[in-house]
């Protein structure tokens, strides 16, 4: 790792981020300029990050995340970008990619300490081949180990939360290792969607069983995802938060919104819940989408829904 860049006042001002790609260039191997977002998320839609930085090991995330708080220069995270709408214009400034590179991990016992890069379902089948159970969930959910421990995910009746003892963050004050009640886990948040801290490294408890067994329920949970979701086209996953002791592609579906469409966005008609990129979508689509969606549901039942997704990025005031 070479040294940092001595210590300089930063702006993210769009003159001054040839500057610092330059200078993180000297942190981290992977830097690209205008590189598009859309290569880099689940739904395929999104214009161009500013400075895109694809760290290669956890040490380069820890110099460049560094050197970003110490310069008060902001910057976005994507996992890998499976819950996210990024915006046509792109992400003005620095992105940083967790992913590979950044998949290292190990057991000890019962205890697994994973990267914030690693893929959930590589973690869910390697735990399951121990027959650890506790991971069975997360064999189908397309997630980063960090966006999922940030965003609760969760299915089938259980979620991260359950199985998170330890969460390694850097934040502008240095790292940190929270605990569960310093993560305020709730139904798809925690406290770290509201701070500036990045997911280095999470350790997860589980309980020994037997490979069969867990095996046996990880194939069943796939099963049902896969009779149950739509597969194929590209999407982020469910758009909408279920709304408090009900289901919101259940009332997407009873007022008739599955298979509304705007441009190349359409509501799914095997689970009303998905919007999918049916080729060429682009965020306004989706967005206009949502709105749409959202208008029906209100008007129908007077349930306001919220997106569970996170739009990252200059959206314009006419969306
Ligand atoms: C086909 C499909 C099926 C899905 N099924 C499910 C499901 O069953 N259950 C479920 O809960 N979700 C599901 N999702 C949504 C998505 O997989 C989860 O929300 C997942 O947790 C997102 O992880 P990610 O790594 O892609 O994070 P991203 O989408 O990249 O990011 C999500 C948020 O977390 C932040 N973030 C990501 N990594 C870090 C980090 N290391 N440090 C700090 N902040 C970070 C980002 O800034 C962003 O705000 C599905 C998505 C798809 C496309």
């Amino acid at each position: 790792m070479s040294t940092p860049p001595s210590p300089r006042s930063v702006s993210s001002q769009s003159s001054e981020v040839t500057v610092v790609a330059n200078d993180i260039r000297s942190l981290c191997r992977d830097v690209r300029e205008r590189e598009m977002l859309r290569r880099h998320v689940s739904f395929r839609i999104g214009g161009p990050a500013d400075v895109l930085v694809l760290p290669r090991s956890v040490d380069e995330l820890r110099t460049a995340v560094s050197w970003l708080f110490s310069h008060d220069v902001p910057f976005t995270i994507l996992g890998q970008g499976s819950n996210v709408l990024i915006a046509d214009a792109g992400i003005r400034g620095i992105v940083i990619k967790i992913g590979k590179g950044l998949d290292r991990f190990s057991f000890e016992k019962t205890r697994l300490v994973a990267e914030a890069g690693v893929g959930l379902p590589h973690l869910a089948r390697a735990a399951a081949t121990k027959g650890l159970a506790g991971l069975e969930f997360a064999a189908g959910i397309p997630a980063s180990l960090g966006g999922a421990v940030v965003m609760n995910a969760g299915a089938h009746g259980h979620a991260m939360s359950e199985v998170v003892r330890e969460v390694r963050v850097l934040t502008p004050d240095g790292e940190q290792i929270l605990g569960p009640p310093d993560l305020g886990f709730g139904y798809r948040t925690t406290v770290l969607q509201q701070r500036r801290a990045v997911v280095l490294e999470a350790t997860v408890e589980l309980t020994q069983s037997d490979p069969v067994s867990v095996r046996g329920r990880t194939d069943e949970w796939l099963q049902h995802r896969s009779d149950t979701q739509p597969i194929g086209p590209p999407s982020s996953g469910c758009i909408f938060r279920n709304p408090q002791g009900d289901h919101a592609g259940r009332l997407i579906d009873l007022a008739g919104a599955k298979g509304l469409a705007l441009g190349g966005a359409r509501v799914s008609e095997v689970h009303a819940n998905y919007i999918l990129n049916t080729g060429e979508a682009t965020a306004a689509d989706v967005l206009g989408l949502i709105h749409k969606v959202s208008g029906v549901v209100a008007e129908k039942f007077g349930v306001r829904l919220e997106p569970e997704i996170k739009l990252l990025g200059e959206f314009s005031q006419a969306n």
